[in-house]
């Protein structure tokens, strides 16, 4: 295999603007305007689409066009990735929040059209289904046809939409601000003190020596204390913000407007929930066997990151990038060109530096725009699979625009985390095989620790959520002791004894501000573990794991599973990807065992 050039660690982000004062912003801006309006003045008016399947097909051609027209998003998409990497500059968020606003204007103008589809009568609605000319739009319509029984007139989906930066995302994003401002002076590994903000301190709370897990514990403490309060104000908002968009819209339970959102039956999120809550005797004994490991009788809290062993491999990008790059290859050569491809042209920014915004994530908003990844690479084996983990997100994009029109290249939530963990699992499998015994031990609790966070973990957040919002509807407000008592009674359920000390981490929690989606981790790790475990057989199941990618949202998940063979409605699949998880455990523990540590 020749090299990779991976000599290109910023991302290149010319193809979209020049620069922060590119004056193409307006023209760009000019353009989009001009069309979406030729759109709306054409169709607004008619309801001639809204019976005649020929004439709905044109119409919907067209709409189809606009979202896929090039520059539709670049400055949003330009600006988002500029603020990421130059987290201070203030001028960049004020431009962010103008990009935003253009968008949210654009997306106004042309929700008549969805909504007045949404209007018609359920016998045409049948027959316009039935239609030979739409069936490339038909999941698309039936989605759609589906969500109006919960969308409200056009004026008042349009005030929601313009209020909701004052009534919800302001109010999360200034917790967030005071949060990452915060620093405390701690104990870094190296044996030196010094200061370090949230998200080192996040990090550091997992370290391997206990001093430094300790002096992290402290000061995470000290923060979310100084904050509970305003944490406090802040989720209520959130959840009374929840509540009225629930009852405008008649959703009868808080997580249906996320099922629906994402295309999924709410059965099948239940199904994944309580089958994994079924199984939380895999977690307390990883835990526990995480705790022998350490030699006490329980981990804290702030402690349940921590892995085993140092993983003293390091894997400078370079070499990280070809390890992965050569997994890819193995799998499937279109996995390999599209990786070298961005890799090449500057659509992955690397390397962890200051101001630079923390974690790693792909972002891809539809055709005509790159698809950009942003890592934090630091040299750990960790980060050797978040490369393979964000580079899954980037294929199944890729793949799905390549195959799809523009209003179904985008795949739902509900199935996000597959190509990414699945992308992942097979490099720790060649982390393993590369491994002396005591590497061994020490990435296969890396390993563990992922698969518990993302399932059991997330599914406990999913239901700490769901008691919140429901608590927070029958009694109308949630002192900070009621939240703490909900979050210590689902972290205690998936971590037993290792849960103690967990008052107030909901304070900086941000994924319960964004409503139920964290049960994708889960649903996306099982439905991945069941792929792998197929690929494992019959190399050649790869085809049809590309047409999942390829797939988008051309169909429901249930849909594209079923096509493969997969029937995710059903509990007993969900209990074969915990039956997976169950057998790395036992493996571990045996290893464990065999190498005197337990
Ligand atoms: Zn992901």
């Amino acid at each position: 295999m020749t090299k990779l050039d991976t000599s290109k660690t910023e991302w290149d982000l010319s193809p979209l603007l020049a620069g922060d004062d590119d004056p193409k912003i307006e023209e760009y801006r000019k353009a989009v305007t001009e069309k979406v309006d030729a759109f709306v003045e054409k169709w607004r008016d008619r309801d001639d689409y809204l019976k005649d399947p020929k004439v709905l097909r044109e119409a919907l051609d067209e709409y189809e066009r606009l979202h896929a027209m090039p520059g539709l998003a670049y400055d949003d998409l330009y600006f988002h990735l500029r603020t990421r990497v130059e987290t201070q500059n203030k001028d960049l968020t004020a431009k962010l929040q103008l990009a935003e606003d253009f968008a949210l204007s654009i997306w106004n103008k042309m929700q008549f059209f969805s909504l007045k589809i949404g209007q018609i009568p359920e016998d045409v609605q049948k027959s316009l289904l039935r239609a030979d000319e739409l069936k490339t739009y038909y999941h698309w319509l039936d989605k759609v046809f589906r969500a109006a029984r919960y969308k409200l007139s056009e004026k008042e989906e349009a005030i929601l939409n313009l209020t909701s930066t004052a009534s919800y995302s302001n109010w999360v994003k200034m917790l967030q601000r005071f949060i990452s401002k915060e620093e405390r002076k701690v104990l870094f590994a190296d044996g030196s003190t010094g200061k370090a903000n949230w998200e080192m301190l996040s990090s550091l709370a997992g370290d391997d020596s206990v001093k430094v897990r300790q002096a992290a514990k402290v000061a995470i403490e000290d923060i979310q204390n100084k904050y509970v309060d305003v944490a406090e104000a802040e989720l209520n908002s959130v959840l009374q913000n929840q509540k009225v968009g629930d009852e405008l819209r008649g959703h009868k339970r808080p997580d249906q407007h996320r099922h629906m959102n994402d295309d999924i039956d709410s059965d099948v999120v239940d199904a994944v929930v309580k089958t994994v809550e079924s199984r939380n005797d895999l977690s307390r004994r990883f835990f526990d066997l995480k705790a022998k490991l350490h030699k006490v009788d329980h981990l804290a809290y702030s402690e349940r990151a921590v892995g085993y062993g140092e993983a003293t491999a390091e894997y400078p990008y370079d070499q990280a990038a070809n390890l992965v790059g050569e997994v890819f290859q193995e799998l499937d050569p279109d996995f390999y060109d599209i990786y070298s491809n961005m890799l090449a042209t500057g659509r992955v920014d690397a390397l962890a530096r200051k101001n630079k915004s923390g974690g790693a994530f792909c972002i891809s908003i539809g055709p005509q725009h790159p698809v950009y990844v942003m890592l934090n690479h630091t040299n750990t084996m960790r980060d050797v699979a978040t490369i393979a983990h964000e580079m899954g997100h980037a294929i199944h994009s890729t793949l799905s625009i390549r195959a799809q029109n523009a209003l179904n290249c985008d795949y739902p939530t509900s199935v996000a985390e597959v190509a990414s963990t699945f992308m992942e699992d097979f490099i720790y499998q060649r982390l393993l095989e590369e491994a002396d015994e005591e590497t061994e031990l020490s990435l296969r609790v890396g390993l563990l620790n992922d698969l518990i966070a993302s399932c059991h973990r997330q599914i406990a957040c999913y239901q700490f959520e769901q008691d919140i919002h429901q608590g927070y509807r029958q009694k109308g407000y949630l002192s900070k002791d009621e939240i703490n008592d909900l979050f210590n009674a689902r972290m205690e359920g998936y971590l037993g004894k290792h849960a103690e000390g967990s008052d107030n981490f909901w304070v900086a929690w941000p994924h319960i501000r964004n409503y139920f989606y964290v049960y994708s981790y889960a649903s996306g790790i099982l439905i991945s573990k069941a792929l792998q475990s197929k690929v494992k057989k019959d190399k050649a199941f790869i085809s049809k794991v590309k047409e999942f990618l390829s797939a988008g949202s051309s169909k429901s998940p249930k849909e594209i599973f079923a096509d493969m063979g997969i029937d995710i409605t059903d509990k007993a699949f969900w209990q074969e990807g915990l039956k997976e998880i169950e057998q790395q455990l036992d493996e571990t523990e045996k290893l464990a065992k065999k190498l005197g540590k337990i």
